[in-house]
């Protein structure tokens, strides 16, 4: 089963003086952020200790699982995701700002920032390649597997072909 938790170690920053910072380098397996499916989590985090909080910042590759919006495909979306976020120190409240907070320990969990920076950089279109055929809009078919034998030549809705002849009629009065 997948994991649903990003544990990172903070023990040294927890309770340290202003000013202090760690890399904390992220290498996680598949997880599961409630509704996203993530194959992996890499990269490295430069944590800083200041006054009320720990600021995070750092760059971390992921690829997610999404549905092509032309073929219906579902595929892995490479994803990188820059983190600019800051933690709350332990015993300290929780704000919109700062969801997540440290455990007395220094370990927190930072999960739920992870998926709320992945639904923001996730497109709102996702494509499995940026020339993905789509489907046959007459059978259905996945056009990246082959040409099908339909005929989609633009059609016109026959009630748009009514009104050209009126139009052209129009034009003759
Ligand atoms: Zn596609
Ligand atoms: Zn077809």
């Amino acid at each position: 089963m997948s994991r649903q938790t990003i544990w990172v170690n903070l023990s040294t920053l927890a309770h340290a003086p202003v000013g202090k910072s760690e890399s904390i380098v992220i290498v996680q397996g598949p997880l599961e952020l409630d509704e996203l499916k993530v194959a992996f989590l890499r990269g490295t985090l430069h944590c800083v200790r200041v006054e009320k909080e720990i600021l995070v910042k750092g760059l971390l590759e992921t690829e997610v699982e999404t549905e092509c919006t032309r073929c219906l495909t579902t595929f892995w979306l490479p994803l990188q995701l820059e983190i600019d976020e800051s933690l709350s120190l332990p015993g300290a409240g929780i704000t919109a700002e700062r969801p997540v907070r440290l455990a007395e320990s220094g370990w927190a969990d930072i999960a739920p920032l992870v998926r709320e920076n992945i639904l923001l950089n996730m497109p709102i279109s996702p494509l499995c390649s940026p020339d993905c055929k789509g489907l046959c809009p007459v059978c259905g078919g996945d056009l990246n597997r082959g040409e099908c034998t339909c005929d989609t030549a633009p059609s016109i809705d026959p009630r748009w072909a009514m009104l050209g002849t009126l139009l052209d009629e129009m034009e003759k009065e």
